[in-house]
């Protein structure tokens, strides 16, 4: 039997050569992701190129992103950032045919891949050998779900500049390793795949454990996530679903600002204003109803 590298529809991580796929997609197995309704299917990347082309839209000077019609797997963009040391393919999408190597030659190629975490791992295999074995910057922490290898990755962790100041940052949070590629350039731009997401106001963002399943992030998570930004300047950011955040509102302070307070809120049940609105009525209007009764009054009568 020919040896193929399965490709899981579901996600669009790319696996090991092999005779038949794995049993399942560890990725998707896993309670930050889903197996479909009808179970795991796999496909190949020469089965993808055949329903599936690349677009390249320009969404900023320099900035472009890439992303499959009709859409494939979790629908994710890359972004390739055209920069004068080279240019960097920030995330990754599982698609990668002759025009889109062609394409993306004609602006300069790609010097290195970053990725923010394991759901965009995809096909970063094909995608460095296609572009001459280019680096693939992939955090430690999360290299365990890497489907596929190969010599060109590189683990790092912590923070690891590639070059001019650009710098990929761990914050966690979604993934223990998953990070932010914060370009100094200019005002600074922050490229934030999942582990901030932006909200489709594209004024505010949210931090989630998962988000196809709707589970959140703890308190903890959500300010270390913080504190990594914090010292960074942008007024650019960059979900990896087309939504971006640009000038003022896009600042630390004003996303911050806008998203702490109900994030942190979220699963806490302290700080919500309906509830302050509720026990303030109770206080003062209301107080034999039974949510604001007090500890002591309740044990009156116990045995
Ligand atoms: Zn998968
Ligand atoms: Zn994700």
């Amino acid at each position: 039997m020919p040896l193929i590298h399965a490709i899981c529809a579901t996600c669009g991580v790319q696996y090991e050569a092999s005779e038949t796929p794995p049993e399942v997609c560890a990725i998707c197995a896993d309670d930050r992701q889903y197996i479909g309704a009808g179970g795991q299917r796999w496909t190949t990347l020469p089965a993808i190129n055949g329903q599936h082309r690349n677009i390249i839209e320009s969404v900023a000077p320099n900035v472009y992103a890439i992303y499959s019609t009709p859409p494939f797997g979790i629908n994710q963009r890359a972004h390739l950032l055209v920069t004068p040391g080279g240019n960097i393919l920030w995330d990754c999408i599982t698609n990668l045919d002759q025009s889109t190597i062609d394409l993306v030659n004609g602006l300069g190629g790609i010097r290195a891949i970053a990725l923010s975490h394991p759901h965009y791992f995809s096909t970063i295999v094909e995608w460095s050998a296609a572009f001459g074995d280019v680096p693939i910057y992939v955090n430690a922490l999360d290299a365990e779900w890497l489907g596929r290898r190969c010599d060109a990755i590189v683990e790092w962790t912590g923070e690891q500049e590639l070059w001019d100041g650009i710098r990929i940052i761990c914050c966690g949070g979604h993934f223990p390793g998953a990070s932010v590629l914060h370009w100094p350039a200019g005002k600074g731009s922050l490229f934030v795949g999942d582990t901030i997401q932006v909200a489709p106001n594209r004024k505010t963002v949210s931090f989630m454990y998962s988000y196809p399943n709707m589970i959140p992030l703890p308190k903890t998570a959500i300010l270390q996530i913080q504190a990594a930004v914090q010292p960074l300047d942008y007024d650019a950011m960059y979900g990896a679903f087309g939504l971006y955040i640009r000038g003022r509102s896009a600042s630390r302070h004003a996303v911050f600002r806008a998203a702490l307070p109900r994030d942190l809120s979220v699963g806490l049940g302290l700080n919500l204003p309906a509830c302050e609105e509720l026990k303030q009525e109770g206080k003062h209007h209301h107080t034999q109803r039974t949510h604001s009764v007090q500890p002591q009054e309740a044990d009156v009568g116990k045995p």
